[in-house]
């Protein structure tokens, strides 16, 4: 009990759940480290906790799947190099602790690649961060243990490798201060069902203790009177009353309740996700996100072929729709993506691609020639006028006349657009050529209701139910319906069960959801009387 008021913070729910628990900062290691008697003890502190960091990284390696332990193996390479120390030892030398010269040591680092002019360079920073933290937690013993099962961690953002090294078995979840809803820590989060909330601001330094996360909502109750806590084991109770009588779906069709067949297809990002996916309860892949390989620089073309086979040879002969690098807005790549005022609106996914036919190229031969293991499907992401399918399509053409011509095995997949922006929404017949459709309702919400979707103070103005965007998703469908060309839908809305009736009654049948939503987007089918 406490005789606070209630403290609600309200963000954006980057993945839905419930969940209630000790408040565990991300943050605060340097705070309470315990200065050692002499500088001897100071450096053997310090070396033990990278020799720890190195060991708690080589481990989570070994449990880690394709990118993930990409990621992680960067680490590991920095931790032994005993250049990233030698500054902080030096420090130590000058009768610095071994917590504060680390943090300096790292910090001064960071600094240098954040002011790098390249992406590639800055992007680097985010890993540094993470070591720096990593080891900070071994020195402050603050490592594993002393997060407590079921803790809500919070703090500005959150290290994929935090994440992945988190076990959630017992519950949790995650509270951001500022982070974003399309990051990959929110795509695993989605992946793997543990509630998220993001963008909740500065406030919730505010808050400690026992606290209450909805991201269903997208708040946070800090200092909770027993009626919040009351109202929110009543809401968590009905979320997992839902999510296991949906679960009776998963394997059934997806048909609604006057038997109408949807095709319900899952979204993947890193390949891996599929070992996860009994391939029997979807009707392929509707969107895979092919960000997630660039993320740790630019992958070579055999990274790429191997990537789009293994998701391929999973399908087992359902479709795959493979998405071109959608490199920009709030999915920085180093090396490839450019620092822009407003990169929403600027040099992202498509007009991104174009402009570096270098990059674009290797991953069309990479894509040409994993077609051959499966049902290939490839859309281009962020198009707003027929030339850019055009181009994107004849340097398809191009690759595969040089695929033949060194009689490299390959076949051309039908080359599908996204309809994201308006553009492209409202005046479709520009593009009664391509194969098919695949509506993006986060970013056509986003740039029709001109609000940001990673911005929580415009969250209820990002709606994907309003009228102006079912309008647009209606005509699409209508389109498509005229001219024989299929629609389908990936955005986030596609796994709502909130927004699948709305989806359904304005014509679409085909509707792409992450896999942890899969079963709670069937069941929300079957109540659908069309
Ligand atoms: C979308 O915009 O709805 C979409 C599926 O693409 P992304 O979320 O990757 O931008
Ligand atoms: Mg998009």
């Amino acid at each position: 009990m406490n005789d606070r008021p209630p403290i609600v913070l309200n963000g954006i729910a980057a993945s839905p759940g419930f969940a209630a628990g000790p408040l565990c900062r991300l943050d605060t290691a340097l705070a309470s480290y315990a200065p050692k008697a002499t500088r001897a003890e100071e450096i053997e502190a310090l070396v033990g906790a990278i020799a720890a960091a190195s060991a708690a990284v080589a481990e989570l390696i070994a449990r880690a799947d394709g990118e993930s332990a990409d990621i992680l193996e960067f680490q590991l390479a920095m931790l032994a190099d005993d250049s990233l120390a030698e500054p902080a030892l030096a420090a130590i030398g000058q009768g610095e602790d071994a917590a504060s010269a680390w943090t300096r040591a790292l910090d001064n680092e960071i600094a240098g690649y954040e002011a790098s002019g390249d992406d590639y360079f800055r992007a680097r920073s985010a890993d540094l961060t993470d070591i720096r933290d990593r080891v900070l937690r071994v020195l402050t013993g603050a490592e594993s243990g002393a997060v407590p099962a079921g803790a809500i961690l919070a703090g500005e953002d959150i290290a994929p490798t935090r994440f992945l090294e988190t076990d959630w078995s017992a519950g949790g979840g995650i509270a951001l201060s500022a982070g974003s809803s399309a990051s990959h820590v929110a795509m695993l989060a989605r992946s793997r069902g543990v509630p998220m909330v993001v963008g909740l601001g500065d406030a919730l330094s505010a808050l400690a203790g026992e606290v209450l996360l909805d991201a269903k909502a997208g708040t946070l109750t800090g200092f909770a009177a027993p009626a919040d806590i009351v109202r929110h084991r009543a809401a968590a109770a009905a979320f997992a009353a839902a999510r296991s009588s949906a679960a009776a779906y998963l394997s059934k069709p997806a048909r609604t309740a006057d038997g109408t067949p949807v095709l319900a297809y899952v979204n993947v990002a890193d390949p891996s996700d599929v070992e996860a996916i009994d391939v029997t309860t979807c009707d392929g892949v509707g969107l895979m996100r092919t960000e997630f390989l660039f993320s740790r620089g630019l992958p070579d073309e055999e990274t790429q072929y191997r990537a789009y086979r293994k998701v391929l040879e999973w399908a087992q002969g359902k479709p795959v729709t493979i998405r071109t690098v959608d490199a920009g807005g709030d999915k920085p790549v180093p090396g490839f993506t450019v620092a822009e005022g407003n990169p929403f609106l600027g040099l992202r996914g498509i007009r991104l691609s174009l402009s570096r036919p270098d990059i674009f190229r290797v991953q069309i031969r990479a894509l040409l020639r994993a077609a051959v293991h499966g049902t290939l499907k490839v859309m281009f992401p962020m198009i707003a006028v027929a030339s850019e399918y055009e181009r994107a399509k004849a340097m398809f053409a191009e690759e595969a006349l040089a695929l033949s011509a060194l009689g490299t095995v390959h076949r051309m997949p039908p080359l599908g657009i996204m309809v994201e922006v308006p553009s492209v929404a409202i005046a479709p017949e520009a593009f009664s050529d391509v194969a098919f459709f695949s509506i993006g309702s986060n970013d056509l919400t986003q740039y029709v209701m001109a609000a940001a979707r990673d911005n929580a103070s415009v969250a209820a103005l990002n709606d994907t139910s309003h009228p102006a965007v079912l309008r647009l998703i209606r005509e699409v469908a209508d389109f498509g319906a005229a001219r024989g060309i299929s629609v389908s839908l990936c955005g986030d809305a596609g796994g709502d069960p909130a927004l699948i009736p709305h989806l359904l009654e304005a014509g679409l049948r085909e509707l792409s959801a992450s896999p942890a939503q899969l079963a709670a987007a069937k069941a929300a089918i079957a109540g659908v009387m069309l």
